[in-house]
């Protein structure tokens, strides 16, 4: 199959490398031209575990190739996939579905021959409708079908989650497109990879719906963790508890400083706006928002409290800027209404992250970045972890408490156990465990 891909960020690029992987012949296509010229020199714009291999090994194979030319790549494909960016619309919450609208116009005027058009971004129910329509207003001879495929990967383990899935969702009536599709997708059957056919805006709300339960099961033991600080239970141990339920499951039980990322915090946004549009508010999901929210503005609180109600004049390390490890996006991360806090409050703030200082200094300009996690430590006044970076998690404690000027550590991740920060003589604060707080 040809493919050509619009939109070459986190899910274009990933979803075009794995599609030229399977054996396809991909285009990614983007309106940016420094990131096309950077990957058309064999750089990826983006930090993801393993893309730059899959890129390098496709490209090479004769399979990949990048443009910022749309016509050529629309014109010889069997399937062309928006996977442009759905941002909050500023103001209101809607999603922004102006890049789509815009790929759908420059798609519809370089279609030839039989073409399905497919939504790979995250969009609101009956966008697939609109795409139609406006392919067929732009170029009325047009050979299209129009289908919803929405994309479940997650950063940071991005390539296994797309050719791994737990599910494939088709979202399309046409008999046509979902042979293409079926085509498209045939090697990940021997993964047992199920796809799962369905009506366009069935498939629309299916992305939606999975986010906003995600977001809510993450909301939910956070809330948890707050009642087990004050009742002296352990919510981690309320997590495994309940996650070895089969009917609940272990996943996205794990109590943190609240959601990020460039999806859950828009996607939820976007769902209630839609919801309140068909006059069907969704209380838990604007609940859920609400509680994020304000969580994320408490952490700050949090370390104010560790230090004694004081954070004028202190300094504070933290470790870990973006929204999860193993990324180096920094949409939403919970660490930026963190470290604004601190800095409002009056405290100055050292930083450290293994690959996403260079995002974060467009976010937190007025913060010191640090080349390393004990230098980042030296003389603070306390110790924050924000992302569970792997190189968080085995710290040389005695080194970390000789560089710091107050041995106080604030886990918002849990990562480490109360015994043996006070084994090193820390005073220590996480998440939802007793004696903490
Ligand atoms: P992104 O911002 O990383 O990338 C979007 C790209 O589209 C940018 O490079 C931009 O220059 C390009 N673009 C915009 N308009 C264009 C046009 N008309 N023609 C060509 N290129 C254009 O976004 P992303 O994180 O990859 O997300 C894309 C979509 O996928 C969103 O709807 C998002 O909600 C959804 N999604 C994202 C993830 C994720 O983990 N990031 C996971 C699942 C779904």
């Amino acid at each position: 199959m040809r493919i050509a891909m619009i939109g070459t960020g986190y899910v274009g690029l990933v979803s075009g490398a794995c599609f030229a992987d399977f054996g396809h012949r991909v285009t990614c296509v983007d309106l940016d031209d420094n990131k096309i010229a950077a990957l058309q020199r064999g750089e990826i714009p983006i930090f993801e575990p393993g893309l730059e291999a899959l890129v390098a090994e496709n490209v090479k194979a004769g399979r990949l190739d990048f443009t910022t030319d749309i016509s050529p790549a629309v014109g010889k494909a069997d399937a062309v996939f928006i996977a442009v960016g759905t941002p909050s619309r500023r103001g209101d919450g809607h999603a922004d579905l102006s890049y789509v609208y815009a790929a759908a116009r420059d798609i519809a005027a370089a279609l030839q021959g039989f073409t399905v058009v497919i939504t790979k971004s995250t969009v609101p129910v009956g966008t697939g409708d609109e795409v139609e329509r406006l392919i067929r207003e732009t170029n009325p001879g047009a050979d299209v079908a129009v289908a919803s495929n929405p994309e479940f990967l997650r950063e940071g383990a991005a390539i296994r989650d797309f050719k791994f899935p737990d599910r494939i969702v088709v979202g399309t009536s046409d008999e046509r497109a979902r042979k293409v599709l079926g085509e498209i997708y045939r090697p990940l059957s021997l993964n047992q990879g199920p796809v799962m056919y369905t009506a366009r805006r069935t498939a629309e709300l299916i992305k939606y719906a999975a986010n906003a339960f995600l977001a809510t099961k993450i909301t939910f033991i956070n809330e948890i963790a707050d009642l087990a600080e004050k009742v002296g239970a352990d919510v981690q141990e309320v997590a495994r508890g309940i996650g070895m339920d089969n009917r609940i499951g272990a996943k996205f039980l794990h109590a943190g400083p609240g959601f990020g990322g460039s999806c859950f915090p828009k996607d939820t946004r976007a769902l209630v706006k839609i919801a309140l549009d068909h006059e069907v508010p969704l209380r838990i999901v604007e609940a859920v928002l609400a509680v994020n929210d304000n969580r994320k503005r408490a952490m700050a609180r949090k370390v104010y409290h560790a230090l004694g109600d004081q954070l004028r004049g202190k300094t504070v390390a933290v470790l870990g800027l973006t929204f999860k490890p193993d990324t180096d996006d920094m949409r939403e991360a919970p660490s930026i209404p963190l470290v604004t806090g601190l800095l409002d409050m009056g405290a100055k703030v050292r930083a450290f992250d293994p690959v996403g200082m260079e995002q974060a200094k467009h976010e937190l300009p007025d913060i010191t970045y640090c080349e390393d996690a004990y230098a980042c430590a030296k003389d603070a006044d306390a110790l924050v972890i924000v992302t569970e970076w792997v190189q968080f998690r085995a710290l040389d404690l005695g080194r970390l408490k000789r560089e710091m000027k107050q041995a106080i550590v604030v886990d918002l991740r849990n990562v480490y156990r109360p015994e043996e920060m006070a084994e090193h003589g820390f005073a220590y604060h996480s998440i939802g465990r007793p004696g903490q707080g």
